[in-house]
Protein backbone atom coordinates (compact mmCIF):
# COMPACT_ATOMS: atom_id res chain seq x y z
CA UNK A 1 0.00 0.00 0.00
CA UNK A 2 2.84 2.32 1.14
CA UNK A 3 5.10 3.91 -1.60
CA UNK A 4 8.85 4.30 -0.62
CA UNK A 5 10.10 6.30 -3.11
CA UNK A 6 11.25 9.61 -2.92
CA UNK A 7 9.15 11.62 -5.57
CA UNK A 8 6.11 9.88 -3.94
CA UNK A 9 7.17 11.69 -0.31
CA UNK A 10 7.91 14.82 -2.40
CA UNK A 11 4.25 14.60 -3.25
CA UNK A 12 2.83 14.59 -0.07
CA UNK A 13 4.76 17.61 0.90
CA UNK A 14 3.10 19.05 -1.88
CA UNK A 15 0.10 18.28 -0.15
CA UNK A 16 0.84 19.64 3.28
CA UNK A 17 -1.57 22.14 4.89
CA UNK A 18 1.15 23.23 7.04
CA UNK A 19 4.34 23.38 4.46
CA UNK A 20 4.62 26.93 4.04
CA UNK A 21 5.10 26.89 8.00
CA UNK A 22 8.50 25.50 7.43
CA UNK A 23 9.95 28.71 5.63
CA UNK A 24 9.27 30.53 9.11
CA UNK A 25 11.96 28.47 10.79
CA UNK A 26 15.80 28.91 10.85
CA UNK A 27 16.86 25.09 9.65
CA UNK A 28 20.07 23.86 9.30
CA UNK A 29 21.48 24.70 5.93
CA UNK A 30 22.76 21.21 5.26
CA UNK A 31 20.74 18.54 7.24
CA UNK A 32 17.99 17.31 8.73
CA UNK A 33 16.79 18.80 11.76
CA UNK A 34 15.37 15.95 14.24
CA UNK A 35 15.64 17.24 17.71
CA UNK A 36 12.85 19.35 18.11
CA UNK A 37 11.60 17.37 20.89
CA UNK A 38 14.81 18.24 22.91
CA UNK A 39 15.34 21.93 21.62
CA UNK A 40 12.80 23.69 18.95
CA UNK A 41 14.41 25.46 15.93
CA UNK A 42 14.48 29.07 16.23
CA UNK A 43 11.88 30.86 13.97
CA UNK A 44 11.90 34.53 12.33
CA UNK A 45 8.61 35.82 14.26
CA UNK A 46 9.96 34.21 17.64
CA UNK A 47 13.63 36.46 17.04
CA UNK A 48 11.61 39.46 15.91
CA UNK A 49 9.32 39.36 19.33
CA UNK A 50 12.70 39.12 21.31
CA UNK A 51 14.31 41.80 18.67
CA UNK A 52 11.74 44.02 19.52
CA UNK A 53 11.90 43.18 23.73
CA UNK A 54 15.67 44.07 23.31
CA UNK A 55 14.73 47.61 21.75
CA UNK A 56 12.24 48.00 24.21
CA UNK A 57 15.13 47.86 26.87
CA UNK A 58 17.42 50.35 24.62
CA UNK A 59 14.59 52.40 24.33
CA UNK A 60 12.59 52.69 27.54
CA UNK A 61 14.64 51.18 30.29
CA UNK A 62 12.48 51.23 32.97
CA UNK A 63 9.63 52.00 31.01
CA UNK A 64 9.66 48.43 29.36
CA UNK A 65 7.59 47.68 32.37
CA UNK A 66 4.81 49.11 31.08
CA UNK A 67 5.24 51.40 27.78
CA UNK A 68 7.37 48.62 25.83
CA UNK A 69 6.43 47.02 22.38
CA UNK A 70 5.00 44.11 24.70
CA UNK A 71 4.61 45.40 28.65
CA UNK A 72 6.85 43.29 30.32
CA UNK A 73 4.89 43.61 33.38
CA UNK A 74 1.56 41.59 31.59
CA UNK A 75 4.08 39.49 29.46
CA UNK A 76 3.86 36.17 31.58
CA UNK A 77 -0.40 36.69 31.67
CA UNK A 78 0.01 37.41 27.69
CA UNK A 79 2.04 34.43 26.86
CA UNK A 80 -0.44 32.53 29.25
CA UNK A 81 -3.29 33.50 26.92
CA UNK A 82 -1.60 31.71 24.01
CA UNK A 83 -0.23 29.09 26.16
CA UNK A 84 -3.34 27.93 27.21
CA UNK A 85 -5.40 26.77 24.36
CA UNK A 86 -2.76 24.19 23.73
CA UNK A 87 -3.32 22.44 27.18
CA UNK A 88 -7.33 22.93 26.64
CA UNK A 89 -7.32 25.44 30.26
CA UNK A 90 -8.82 28.59 30.55
CA UNK A 91 -6.27 31.64 30.83
CA UNK A 92 -6.45 32.35 33.91
CA UNK A 93 -5.60 28.51 35.06
CA UNK A 94 -2.14 28.81 33.07
CA UNK A 95 0.86 30.72 34.02
CA UNK A 96 3.81 30.89 32.15
CA UNK A 97 6.85 31.34 34.51
CA UNK A 98 9.09 29.53 36.59
CA UNK A 99 11.11 26.43 34.66
CA UNK A 100 9.41 22.99 34.35
CA UNK A 101 11.69 21.38 37.92
CA UNK A 102 10.23 24.93 39.94
CA UNK A 103 7.07 24.98 39.01
CA UNK A 104 7.06 20.80 40.23
CA UNK A 105 8.45 22.21 43.18
CA UNK A 106 6.17 24.79 43.67
CA UNK A 107 2.76 22.80 42.78
CA UNK A 108 4.48 19.98 44.87
CA UNK A 109 4.55 22.57 48.16
CA UNK A 110 1.13 23.96 47.19
CA UNK A 111 -0.56 20.85 47.02
CA UNK A 112 0.90 17.92 48.57
CA UNK A 113 -1.08 18.27 51.77
CA UNK A 114 -0.08 15.05 53.84
CA UNK A 115 -2.76 14.24 56.70
CA UNK A 116 -3.70 11.62 58.55
CA UNK A 117 -2.77 7.71 56.23
CA UNK A 118 -2.43 9.81 53.47
CA UNK A 119 1.45 10.67 53.12
CA UNK A 120 2.47 9.66 50.15
CA UNK A 121 3.50 10.67 46.44
CA UNK A 122 2.74 7.92 43.34
CA UNK A 123 5.23 8.38 40.51
CA UNK A 124 6.91 5.99 37.85
CA UNK A 125 9.87 4.04 37.44
CA UNK A 126 10.30 5.75 33.96
CA UNK A 127 9.78 9.60 34.32
CA UNK A 128 12.39 12.15 33.99
CA UNK A 129 15.07 11.76 36.61
CA UNK A 130 14.88 15.96 37.72
CA UNK A 131 10.83 14.95 38.34
CA UNK A 132 12.03 12.44 40.81
CA UNK A 133 14.69 14.20 42.04
CA UNK A 134 12.28 17.22 43.13
CA UNK A 135 9.72 15.08 44.37
CA UNK A 136 12.38 13.26 46.95
CA UNK A 137 13.33 16.89 48.13
CA UNK A 138 10.20 18.04 48.82
CA UNK A 139 9.08 15.14 51.19
CA UNK A 140 12.54 15.05 52.78
CA UNK A 141 11.54 18.84 53.44
CA UNK A 142 8.67 17.53 55.07
CA UNK A 143 10.53 15.10 57.43
CA UNK A 144 9.55 12.08 54.90
CA UNK A 145 11.61 9.57 54.11
CA UNK A 146 11.33 8.96 49.82
CA UNK A 147 12.05 5.44 50.22
CA UNK A 148 9.05 5.11 52.00
CA UNK A 149 7.20 7.79 51.06
CA UNK A 150 7.86 7.52 47.44
CA UNK A 151 5.94 5.06 45.58
CA UNK A 152 7.17 4.45 41.70
CA UNK A 153 5.08 2.05 39.49
CA UNK A 154 7.23 -0.23 37.73
CA UNK A 155 7.05 -0.55 33.65
CA UNK A 156 6.58 -4.43 32.49
CA UNK A 157 8.67 -3.49 29.95
CA UNK A 158 10.90 -0.54 30.62
CA UNK A 159 9.37 1.39 27.43
CA UNK A 160 5.55 1.54 28.37
CA UNK A 161 3.74 2.26 31.98
CA UNK A 162 0.57 0.17 32.40
CA UNK A 163 -2.79 2.37 33.31
CA UNK A 164 -4.28 -0.62 35.09
CA UNK A 165 -0.86 -0.95 37.42
CA UNK A 166 -0.88 3.18 38.05
CA UNK A 167 -4.49 2.68 39.08
CA UNK A 168 -4.02 -0.20 41.18
CA UNK A 169 -0.94 1.72 43.27
CA UNK A 170 -3.73 4.56 43.94
CA UNK A 171 -4.06 3.04 47.59
CA UNK A 172 -5.49 5.32 50.03
CA UNK A 173 -1.94 6.15 51.76
CA UNK A 174 -1.66 7.93 48.50
CA UNK A 175 -2.15 11.94 48.76
CA UNK A 176 -0.53 13.39 45.18
CA UNK A 177 0.18 11.52 42.07
CA UNK A 178 2.27 13.18 39.44
CA UNK A 179 3.17 11.57 36.04
CA UNK A 180 4.10 12.68 32.84
CA UNK A 181 1.80 13.20 30.19
CA UNK A 182 4.03 11.67 27.34
CA UNK A 183 6.99 9.57 28.50
CA UNK A 184 10.20 11.09 26.98
CA UNK A 185 11.86 8.33 26.14
CA UNK A 186 9.01 5.67 24.52
CA UNK A 187 6.83 8.74 23.60
CA UNK A 188 3.67 6.82 24.98
CA UNK A 189 0.57 9.15 26.04
CA UNK A 190 -0.77 8.27 29.03
CA UNK A 191 -4.59 8.10 29.34
CA UNK A 192 -4.79 11.32 30.98
CA UNK A 193 -8.95 11.54 31.63
CA UNK A 194 -9.02 7.99 32.68
CA UNK A 195 -6.25 8.14 35.49
CA UNK A 196 -7.39 11.89 36.59
CA UNK A 197 -11.13 10.42 37.25
CA UNK A 198 -9.33 7.04 38.94
CA UNK A 199 -7.53 9.49 41.00
CA UNK A 200 -10.47 11.80 42.18
CA UNK A 201 -12.81 8.33 42.80
CA UNK A 202 -9.99 7.92 45.01
CA UNK A 203 -9.50 11.11 46.79
CA UNK A 204 -6.09 11.86 45.45
CA UNK A 205 -4.86 14.77 43.32
CA UNK A 206 -3.27 14.41 40.24
CA UNK A 207 -0.53 16.68 38.21
CA UNK A 208 0.93 15.98 34.48
CA UNK A 209 4.44 16.51 33.56
CA UNK A 210 3.68 17.77 29.90
CA UNK A 211 7.12 18.86 28.73
CA UNK A 212 6.70 16.20 25.99
CA UNK A 213 3.23 16.81 24.40
CA UNK A 214 2.29 20.89 25.07
CA UNK A 215 2.98 21.44 21.17
CA UNK A 216 2.84 18.38 20.03
CA UNK A 217 -0.57 17.08 21.01
CA UNK A 218 -3.78 18.38 22.01
CA UNK A 219 -5.01 18.00 25.69
CA UNK A 220 -7.93 18.85 27.43
CA UNK A 221 -6.84 19.45 30.96
CA UNK A 222 -9.34 21.57 32.78
CA UNK A 223 -12.26 19.49 31.15
CA UNK A 224 -10.57 16.43 32.23
CA UNK A 225 -10.96 18.07 35.90
CA UNK A 226 -6.42 17.64 36.01
CA UNK A 227 -5.66 19.16 39.49
CA UNK A 228 -2.61 20.79 38.25
CA UNK A 229 0.55 20.75 35.39
CA UNK A 230 3.52 22.24 34.44
CA UNK A 231 6.06 21.63 31.22
CA UNK A 232 8.92 23.40 29.58
CA UNK A 233 8.47 25.80 26.57
CA UNK A 234 11.78 24.87 24.65
CA UNK A 235 10.83 21.66 23.38
CA UNK A 236 7.98 20.98 20.91
CA UNK A 237 7.02 25.15 21.04
CA UNK A 238 10.02 26.36 20.39
CA UNK A 239 10.80 29.17 22.71
CA UNK A 240 14.22 28.84 22.89
CA UNK A 241 17.59 27.09 24.82
CA UNK A 242 15.93 27.66 28.71
CA UNK A 243 12.87 29.58 27.83
CA UNK A 244 10.48 30.05 30.43
CA UNK A 245 8.30 27.30 31.36
CA UNK A 246 4.16 26.62 32.23
CA UNK A 247 2.26 25.93 34.52
CA UNK A 248 -1.87 25.34 34.95
CA UNK A 249 -3.88 24.64 37.91
CA UNK A 250 -7.31 24.05 37.77
CA UNK A 251 -9.68 26.91 38.72
CA UNK A 252 -11.16 24.73 41.46
CA UNK A 253 -7.88 25.03 43.17
CA UNK A 254 -8.24 29.06 42.91
CA UNK A 255 -7.15 30.38 46.77
CA UNK A 256 -4.97 28.04 47.66
CA UNK A 257 -1.73 29.44 49.16
CA UNK A 258 1.49 29.36 47.09
CA UNK A 259 3.82 26.69 48.80
CA UNK A 260 7.15 29.18 47.85
CA UNK A 261 5.37 32.52 47.94
CA UNK A 262 7.16 35.65 46.44
CA UNK A 263 5.65 38.78 44.95
CA UNK A 264 5.12 38.38 41.44
CA UNK A 265 2.17 35.55 42.85
CA UNK A 266 0.99 39.03 43.69
CA UNK A 267 -2.59 40.49 42.77
CA UNK A 268 -1.28 43.06 40.12
CA UNK A 269 -2.95 45.79 41.19
CA UNK A 270 -1.39 45.06 44.73
CA UNK A 271 2.18 44.19 44.18
CA UNK A 272 3.57 47.93 44.30
CA UNK A 273 2.11 48.69 47.88
CA UNK A 274 4.95 46.74 49.30
CA UNK A 275 2.86 45.09 51.97
CA UNK A 276 4.05 42.21 53.70
CA UNK A 277 1.70 40.50 54.13
CA UNK A 278 0.95 39.03 50.66
CA UNK A 279 -2.10 39.29 48.32
CA UNK A 280 -2.01 36.32 46.20
CA UNK A 281 -3.52 36.95 42.39
CA UNK A 282 -6.95 35.18 42.29
CA UNK A 283 -5.80 32.34 39.31
CA UNK A 284 -2.81 30.91 38.60
CA UNK A 285 -0.59 33.86 38.64
CA UNK A 286 -0.70 33.40 42.38
CA UNK A 287 1.86 30.53 41.52
CA UNK A 288 4.49 32.79 39.75
CA UNK A 289 7.34 33.84 42.55
CA UNK A 290 10.13 36.56 41.36
CA UNK A 291 10.37 38.97 38.73
CA UNK A 292 10.05 37.25 34.91
CA UNK A 293 13.00 36.71 32.56
CA UNK A 294 11.75 39.12 30.24
CA UNK A 295 14.69 38.71 27.46
CA UNK A 296 13.54 34.47 27.55
CA UNK A 297 9.71 35.21 27.71
CA UNK A 298 9.93 37.30 24.65
CA UNK A 299 10.23 34.97 21.85
CA UNK A 300 7.61 32.71 22.85
CA UNK A 301 5.16 35.35 21.60
CA UNK A 302 6.07 34.82 18.55
CA UNK A 303 6.48 31.11 18.66
CA UNK A 304 3.21 30.69 20.41
CA UNK A 305 1.12 32.88 17.81
CA UNK A 306 1.82 29.75 15.27
CA UNK A 307 0.44 27.25 17.59
CA UNK A 308 -2.72 29.38 18.10
CA UNK A 309 -2.67 30.04 14.08
CA UNK A 310 -2.43 26.49 12.77
CA UNK A 311 -4.24 24.89 16.03
CA UNK A 312 -2.95 21.80 17.68
CA UNK A 313 -5.45 19.20 15.78
CA UNK A 314 -3.96 19.77 12.00
CA UNK A 315 -0.45 20.07 13.97
CA UNK A 316 -1.67 16.51 15.42
CA UNK A 317 -2.74 15.34 12.25
CA UNK A 318 0.63 15.87 10.58
CA UNK A 319 2.67 14.95 13.04
CA UNK A 320 1.20 11.57 13.03
CA UNK A 321 1.07 11.02 9.80
CA UNK A 322 4.88 11.81 9.80
CA UNK A 323 5.86 9.26 12.33
CA UNK A 324 3.40 6.43 11.01
CA UNK A 325 5.81 6.72 7.42
CA UNK A 326 8.31 6.78 9.48
CA UNK A 327 7.63 3.38 11.09
CA UNK A 328 6.60 1.99 7.93
CA UNK A 329 9.83 3.01 6.18
CA UNK A 330 12.18 1.87 9.49
CA UNK A 331 9.93 -1.76 9.05
CA UNK A 332 10.65 -1.63 4.99
CA UNK A 333 14.28 -0.18 5.41
CA UNK A 334 16.04 -1.38 8.53
CA UNK A 335 14.62 -5.05 8.99
CA UNK A 336 17.53 -6.49 8.58
CA UNK A 337 19.65 -4.24 11.20
CA UNK A 338 18.77 -5.21 14.30
CA UNK A 339 16.22 -2.07 14.83
CA UNK A 340 13.72 -2.41 17.90
CA UNK A 341 10.97 0.46 17.50
CA UNK A 342 10.24 1.32 20.72
CA UNK A 343 7.36 3.63 20.42
CA UNK A 344 3.79 2.73 20.77
CA UNK A 345 2.27 1.59 17.17
CA UNK A 346 -1.41 2.74 17.89
CA UNK A 347 -1.88 6.21 17.23
CA UNK A 348 -3.54 7.27 20.50
CA UNK A 349 -0.74 6.04 22.49
CA UNK A 350 2.03 7.72 20.13
CA UNK A 351 3.70 11.33 21.06
CA UNK A 352 5.46 13.41 18.56
CA UNK A 353 8.76 11.32 18.77
CA UNK A 354 9.64 7.52 17.80
CA UNK A 355 12.40 5.93 20.18
CA UNK A 356 15.02 3.48 17.75
CA UNK A 357 16.28 0.70 20.22
CA UNK A 358 19.90 -0.43 19.08
CA UNK A 359 22.90 -1.48 21.16
CA UNK A 360 25.06 0.66 19.16
CA UNK A 361 23.08 3.70 19.22
CA UNK A 362 25.62 6.25 21.01
CA UNK A 363 27.55 5.62 17.77
CA UNK A 364 24.86 5.16 14.83
CA UNK A 365 24.15 9.13 16.55
CA UNK A 366 27.65 10.11 15.95
CA UNK A 367 27.30 9.18 12.31
CA UNK A 368 24.08 10.38 11.44
CA UNK A 369 25.56 13.54 12.99
CA UNK A 370 28.76 12.61 10.26
CA UNK A 371 25.65 13.24 7.36
CA UNK A 372 24.50 16.12 9.29
CA UNK A 373 21.15 14.80 10.42
CA UNK A 374 20.57 15.70 14.15
CA UNK A 375 18.75 12.99 15.83
CA UNK A 376 19.06 12.61 19.89
CA UNK A 377 20.20 9.95 21.90
CA UNK A 378 19.17 8.72 25.34
CA UNK A 379 21.23 6.23 27.29
CA UNK A 380 21.75 3.05 26.64
CA UNK A 381 20.15 2.61 23.69
CA UNK A 382 17.63 4.73 21.97
CA UNK A 383 17.71 6.84 19.49
CA UNK A 384 15.30 9.56 19.27
CA UNK A 385 13.55 11.05 16.00
CA UNK A 386 11.08 13.76 16.22
CA UNK A 387 10.02 14.70 12.97
CA UNK A 388 8.11 18.20 13.68
CA UNK A 389 4.79 19.18 12.45
CA UNK A 390 5.95 22.94 11.50
CA UNK A 391 9.20 22.62 9.91
CA UNK A 392 10.33 18.87 9.23
CA UNK A 393 8.84 17.28 5.75
CA UNK A 394 7.89 13.62 4.48
CA UNK A 395 10.82 14.24 2.37
CA UNK A 396 12.96 14.51 5.62
CA UNK A 397 11.66 11.42 7.40
CA UNK A 398 12.61 9.65 3.71
CA UNK A 399 16.18 10.56 3.84
CA UNK A 400 16.81 10.82 7.56
CA UNK A 401 16.04 6.71 7.08
CA UNK A 402 17.66 6.39 3.59
CA UNK A 403 21.00 7.70 5.90
CA UNK A 404 20.26 5.37 8.10
CA UNK A 405 19.99 2.48 6.09
CA UNK A 406 23.09 3.07 4.66
CA UNK A 407 25.23 3.77 7.80
CA UNK A 408 23.88 0.57 8.66
CA UNK A 409 24.80 -1.01 5.18
CA UNK A 410 28.08 0.11 4.70
CA UNK A 411 28.76 -0.19 8.77
CA UNK A 412 30.07 3.34 8.56
CA UNK A 413 29.51 3.78 12.53
CA UNK A 414 32.11 1.22 13.44
CA UNK A 415 34.31 4.54 13.01
CA UNK A 416 33.10 5.67 16.06
CA UNK A 417 33.18 5.21 19.58
CA UNK A 418 29.81 3.90 21.19
CA UNK A 419 29.65 6.22 24.05
CA UNK A 420 27.41 9.43 24.58
CA UNK A 421 28.70 12.71 24.55
CA UNK A 422 28.25 15.22 27.45
CA UNK A 423 24.97 16.77 26.54
CA UNK A 424 22.96 13.95 24.74
C1 LIG B 1 12.76 18.31 29.41
C2 LIG B 1 12.08 17.77 30.58
C3 LIG B 1 12.27 18.32 31.86
C4 LIG B 1 13.27 19.42 32.05
O1 LIG B 1 13.08 20.20 33.16
P1 LIG B 1 13.74 21.65 33.25
O2 LIG B 1 13.44 22.11 34.59
O3 LIG B 1 13.14 22.48 32.15
O4 LIG B 1 15.22 21.48 33.01
C5 LIG B 1 11.54 17.80 32.91
N1 LIG B 1 10.66 16.78 32.72
C6 LIG B 1 10.49 16.22 31.49
C7 LIG B 1 9.52 15.10 31.32
C8 LIG B 1 11.19 16.69 30.41
O5 LIG B 1 11.02 16.13 29.22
Amino acid sequence: MNDFTRAYVQQLDKQDPLASYREEFYLPEHGIYMDGNSLGLLSKRAERTLLESLADWRELGIDGWMSGRHPWFNLSEELAALNAPLIGGKPEEVMVTGSTTVNLHQLVASFFKPDGKRTKILADALTFPSDIYALKSQLELRGLDPSEHLVQVDSPDGRFLVEDDLIAAMTDEIALIVLPTVLYRSGQILDMPRLTKAAHERGILIGFDACHSVGAIPHDFHDWGVDFAYWCNYKHLNGGPGTVGGLFVHKRHFGTTPGLAGWFGSRKDKQFDMDHTMTPAEHAGAFQIGTPHVMSLAPQLGALEMFNEVGMEAIRQKSLALTTYMMDLIEEMLAPHGFFIGSPTDTRQRGAHLSLEHPEAARICKALKKHHIIPDFRAPNIIRLAPVALYNTFTDVYDVIVTLKQIMDNKEYEAFENVREVVA
